[in-house]
């Protein structure tokens, strides 16, 4: 095959592949709040839902934050978000249950956590809500499943919600639209390398 006739095979072939495209980019038409579940051991859940509070914040749109388990309170993220005007970050947890050790109080903590939550999710004009580390709470059985599914289902149509943490229950997955499950293939921390600044906090 010469020159001609390879560049001639490539247009064709790139030409098949935009119609397939563009035919599947046609019929996905529908705007809608999405509930996206970001869940695996694998590092990358809590970044990439702030990514996506500052794409939401680069359009305008207003975002909640809910942070169910207070693991520190020196991130990156806190810092930064918690003083833009757009965003209002709420601190729900106290800390993992092995550093608060007293269960009564952890359950007392996520329902009041929820409360907040649900003046979110029946206020139209915050446009994304992060649950940051919500399935933990899930899955030590301080919230119900069913009252946070309602919950989820009845909130405004147009609003997105992402959820973030460990463990993510089948139902939870079941309810979402987007499930990202990330896989942990090595990481640092293993290696001996503590926390590092504008990577792990
Ligand atoms: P990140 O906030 O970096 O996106 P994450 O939300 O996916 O991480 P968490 O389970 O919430 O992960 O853990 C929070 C902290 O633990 C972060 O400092 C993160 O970098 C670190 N971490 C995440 N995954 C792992 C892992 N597989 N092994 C060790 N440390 C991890
Ligand atoms: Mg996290």
């Amino acid at each position: 095959m010469n020159g001609i006739e390879k560049e001639q095979r490539h247009r064709d072939r790139m030409q098949r592949k935009k119609a397939v495209i563009d035919a599947s980019i046609a019929d996905a038409d529908q705007n809608q709040g999405l509930l996206l579940v970001l869940t695996g051991n694998g590092k990358g859940k809590s970044s990439s839902a702030f990514g996506m509070v500052a794409r939401a914040l680069g359009h305008n749109m207003k975002v909640g934050v809910a942070q169910f388990i207070k693991g520190r309170s020196d991130t990156g993220e806190e810092a930064f978000f918690a003083r833009q005007s757009d965003v209002t970050w709420h601190v729900l947890g106290e800390g993992f249950t092995w550093e608060t050790q007293n269960l009564a109080q952890d359950i007392e903590t996520a329902l009041r956590g929820w409360a907040v939550v649900q003046g979110m999710l029946q206020d139209p004009s915050i446009d994304l809500i992060v649950l940051d580390e919500l399935t933990y709470p899930v899955k030590y059985g301080w919230l119900e499943l069913d009252t946070i599914l309602d919950d989820l289902k009845a909130r405004p149509p147009m609003q997105h919600v992402v959820i973030t943490g460990r463990g993510a229950s089948k139902a939870l997955c079941d309810a979402a639209d987007t499930v990202t499950e990330l896989v942990d293939s090595k990481h640092a921390f293993r290696a001996g390398i503590s926390a590092q600044k504008g990577v792990d906090l």
